[in-house]
């Protein structure tokens, strides 16, 4: 009996033996391969040497993996680098006409979709306004889809042809049991909505969807191609103090950025007066009651615009009034407070100010955004913290949901 039980036993022991070796050999030519894609998306351009610097891999690894990468599409030579006399080398960047990734911000004003290919330029746009009250999850929905259409049809795309959707939201994420994402975003009314599942119902079709916060995504189009990217992937140092990415718009959100990974958190809903005005989430004296568009414009004593908040927002912020000063003047020292509580909390490299009205205030408002910062934080705190505007415009969010694609396919999880 002993004998006949030990027998199978071994074998599996072997099989499983073999199968582990299998598996990290595998796991070994993913990563590697994972490596020199990163590698080469920040440093395009580059030669076989280059690559081979940045990632540690000898050149005979390099090699066999570039191999692969130009024999599958993926990576193409893009003729030779300049020679100072030495054996010619020859440049590789990612193949643009491999395939695409979409982009697509959920705002409170808008949707906008973006496509970009391989290399991040952008090859067209979609968008979609959004009366700043009607967030229906169907309408929503509807919104999403409509603008995928219309950029599949543009591009005369295939969906094979796409590698993956990212789509920003805001709110938080989470999970369900099955893994499909959840969004609770509150001033929406948006209470576990099974967005993943609602689009692929409405799709019909599966392009990989990747949903995340919207100001988390915009935290990592900052760490990729804003002025964080010094510290990022990019370069080998890394941040010891993180980047907070503020968003502002009709709803105000944050990304804190440290260590190459961006972590949304809900700072308009951080209380800057106690038993302050009403705000959508059902608290009292939020900041995003107060320097939010839509809280801005009621502050002023404008109807909340159903179709145009963006345009209604400009002209407030360029309107010559005694009015229109103070309340320019409220709102900036409100925002600074708020960067005030963010610099004591936890003590950032930088503070970008984006999402579009955010990138206006901090057009005209700068000066004093910075001295109501200065005036409540901590000296020492404040002194090591430039606070900046968003050098990514308008599609930082859609340029952000972007690389979540991008992410998951170089890691090999697609
Ligand atoms: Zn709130």
């Amino acid at each position: 009996m002993i004998n006949l039980i030990r027998k199978p036993l071994k074998n599996r022991e072997k099989s499983m033996t073999t199968e582990r070796h299998r598996s990290t050999v595998r796991d070994l030519r993913r990563d590697n391969r994972s490596a020199l894609l990163w590698a080469l998306f920040f440093r395009q351009p580059c030669t076989r040497q280059e690559l081979s610097d940045a990632t540690g891999l000898s050149a005979a690894s390099v090699s066999t993996a570039v191999r692969e990468l130009i024999g599958e599409g993926i990576v193409t030579e893009a003729g030779p680098m300049e020679s100072d006399g030495g054996r010619p080398r020859v440049l590789l960047r990612m193949n643009p006409g491999y395939g695409r990734v979409i982009g697509i911000d959920v705002g409170e004003t808008r949707v906008s979709a973006e496509m970009f290919d391989l290399t991040m330029a952008r090859l067209a746009r979609a968008d979609h306004l959004l009366n700043p009250r009607k967030h229906g999850v169907d309408l929503v929905v509807d919104r999403i889809a409509s603008c995928l259409d219309l950029l599949l049809d543009d591009a005369g795309s295939e969906p094979a042809t796409l590698i993956g959707v990212g789509i920003g939201v805001p709110g938080a994420i989470e999970r369900d049991r099955n893994g499909q994402v959840l969004v609770h975003a509150q001033p929406y009314g948006w209470d576990a909505v099974p967005l993943e599942r609602l689009l692929r119902d409405r799709l019909g079709h599966g392009p990989g969807l990747l949903i995340d916060n919207g100001a988390k995504a915009m935290g990592q189009a900052e760490l990729w191609f804003g002025a964080e990217r010094e510290n990022s992937r990019a370069r080998t140092s890394r941040a010891s103090r993180p980047t907070v990415v503020c968003l502002v718009g009709s709803g105000v959100g944050a990304s804190i950025v440290a260590d190459d990974r961006a972590v949304a958190a809900e700072w308009g809903h951080t209380i800057i007066l106690a038993d302050g005005r009403p705000c959508r989430c059902g608290s009292r004296g939020c900041l995003e009651a107060y320097v939010g568009a839509e809280a801005i414009l009621e502050r002023y004593g404008l109807p909340v615009p159903d179709d145009d908040e963006e345009a209604a927002l400009t002209a407030l912020i360029t309107a010559s009034s005694a009015r229109a000063d103070e309340i320019r003047e409220e709102t900036a020292t409100f925002l600074g407070i708020g960067i005030a509580n963010l610099i004591n909390l936890l003590n950032p490299d930088r503070v970008i100010i984006g999402g579009w009205a955010g990138l206006l205030l901090a057009e005209r408002l700068m000066p004093t955004i910075r001295e109501a910062a200065r005036r409540h934080s901590l000296r020492n705190k404040f002194s090591g913290t430039t606070i900046e505007r968003g050098t990514l415009g308008l599609d930082a969010v859609a340029l952000g949901a972007a690389t979540l694609p991008i992410e998951r396919f170089f890691s090999g999880k697609t």
